[in-house]
């Protein structure tokens, strides 16, 4: 089954029971529309290139549309979809007042200079604004995987210099650089949420029990795949609260070290252009699924969807799977795993910190103000404040959304997975949300 079969699937199963007339569950599900846009690009080399570029709005039971914008060589309308409409779920999980949206561009960035990227972000966010497709009231795209605040911020001088907006113009694209209206705390955003969510669940001493695992983050040994901005960010604030990371997976590699890795030190490695196998002080393997199935407390994907399926799902020796990616088990994989007590924390609600503070960002950019901020103060602690409220309003929002899917199953008085009470909150809160409004004529 693929990512998006895998997605309808858990929506079917989550929705069977639900007292939502059959017409209502048809329109939640499907999107709204998909674009599948062709646009030519300069090269360096001054040769033309035909960039495939998709953009998804599932829903618009919400506005603005929120979602990332995704740079990878496995992009299309399937993926897309399936990321977009996992998107009008979690915000409503997580009561973030949007709804699901989604770009992706088919391109591998490995292959294009700084300038080249640039131009294709540029030309994108165009088509996107061409089509009344991007803007604080329409879709408000964010980084994701291949993206990060430097794309981010060139969407927003596009869009600034399309729109003639001089007021609102920032609350287009979040995850910006701070010097463009960016808030603190988004960059790490989503890898903090990854840390809320696994140590709410870890100090949950019922669920614990039934996984026979000691409550508390300490010594717990972690196995994460995909060292980038959620990967590292996860493993930073893990390691920091007592945890393990006794195994990195790479696209080219993988590395492991019982005694645990310093994520700071792996990630400078990186940084300065060495491949992870010329890493020192571990074991190293050329295969980037060696360390995956090893034995683990935590098991962390944190790079693409379809990771565990059908054919690898037997592999795995985890505990716990942390869902730092969006859709990395099949249906298949989830369905197997939890039935052999593998305790699965749904990507719908673990990496939920990026949009959270992402909104918080549209709302700062509208406000024209810096959370926090008092007349008069100096701004070392102007700064302090903006972060502080960030990292509170992050650790009390995920907190909430942990509570709402344990009251879920007890609601309903038997035993569902943490990915089906996630579904079923979503899937209520919208449908109220249409029952209310009515359909328009
Ligand atoms: P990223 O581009 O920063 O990092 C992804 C990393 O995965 C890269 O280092 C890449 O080399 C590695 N990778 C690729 N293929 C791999 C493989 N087969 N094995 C091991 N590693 C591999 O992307 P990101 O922003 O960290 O996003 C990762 C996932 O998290 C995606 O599913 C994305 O949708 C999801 N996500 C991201 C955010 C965000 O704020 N960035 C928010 C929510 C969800």
């Amino acid at each position: 089954m693929n990512f998006l079969e895998s997605v309808h699937k858990f929506y079917d199963s989550a929705s069977s029971h639900l007292a939502i007339p059959e017409g209502l569950v048809s329109q939640i599900k499907a999107p709204d529309c998909v674009y599948h846009l062709r646009f030519p690009i300069k090269l360096d080399n001054g040769q033309i290139k035909v960039v495939n570029a998709w953009h998804c709005q599932h829903s618009n039971h919400k506005n603005p549309l929120k979602g990332g914008i995704r740079f990878s060589n496995l992009v299309d309308e399937e993926e897309v979809t399936a990321l977009a409409t996992l998107m009008t779920f979690k915000c409503a999980l997580v009561d973030v007042p949007f709804a699901g949206g989604k770009g992706g561009v088919r391109i591998d960035t490995k292959d294009f200079s700084r300038t080249e990227i640039e131009r294709i972000t540029r030309r994108y966010s165009f088509e996107l604004y061409k089509r009344n497709s991007l803007g604080p009231n329409s879709y408000v795209p964010s980084t994701d995987y291949g993206t990060t605040s430097r794309e981010m911020s060139w969407i927003f001088d596009t869009y600034k210099t399309l729109s003639n907006d001089a007021v609102d113009s920032a609350g287009s694209v979040t995850s910006k650089n701070i010097s463009q209206g960016g808030i603190r705390g988004r960059v790490e955003a989503t890898g903090k949420g990854v840390y809320i969510g696994l140590r709410v669940l870890l100090d949950d001493k019922e669920e614990m029990k039934k996984i026979s695992l000691e409550p508390g983050i300490k010594d717990k040994k972690i196995i994460i795949q995909g060292f980038g901005n959620v990967g590292y960010h996860s493993a930073l604030f893990l390691k920091e609260a007592g945890a393990k990371i006794i195994g990195i997976c790479e696209y080219n590699g993988s590395i492991y070290n019982p005694d645990g890795l310093n994520p700071e030190k792996v990630k400078k490695h990186l940084q300065n252009g060495k491949s992870i196998l010329e890493y020192p002080n571990c074991t190293v393997f050329d295969d980037p699924y060696h360390v995956f199935y090893l034995d683990c407390d935590i098991l962390l994907p944190a790079a693409l969807e379809e990771q565990i399926n059908k054919e690898n799902m037997k592999k795995i020796n985890a505990k716990i799977i942390a869902e730092g990616a969006n859709g990395p088990l099949t249906y298949e994989a989830d369905q197997y795993l939890s039935k052999n007590s593998v305790l699965i924390l749904p990507d719908l609600f673990l990496n939920s910190g990026g949009v959270i503070v992402s909104y918080f960002e549209w709302l700062k950019n509208l406000n024209h103000v810096r959370f926090g901020r008092i007349m008069g103060d100096n701004s070392a602690k102007k700064d302090i404040d903006e972060i502080h409220f960030v990292n509170r309003a992050l650790e009390d929002t995920m907190s909430a959304a942990f509570n709402s899917m344990k009251n879920k199953r007890k609601e309903l008085g038997y035993q569902i997975s943490l990915r089906e009470s996630a579904y079923k909150v979503a899937i209520e809160k919208i449908a109220t949300i249409y029952e209310e409004m009515g359909i328009f004529p």
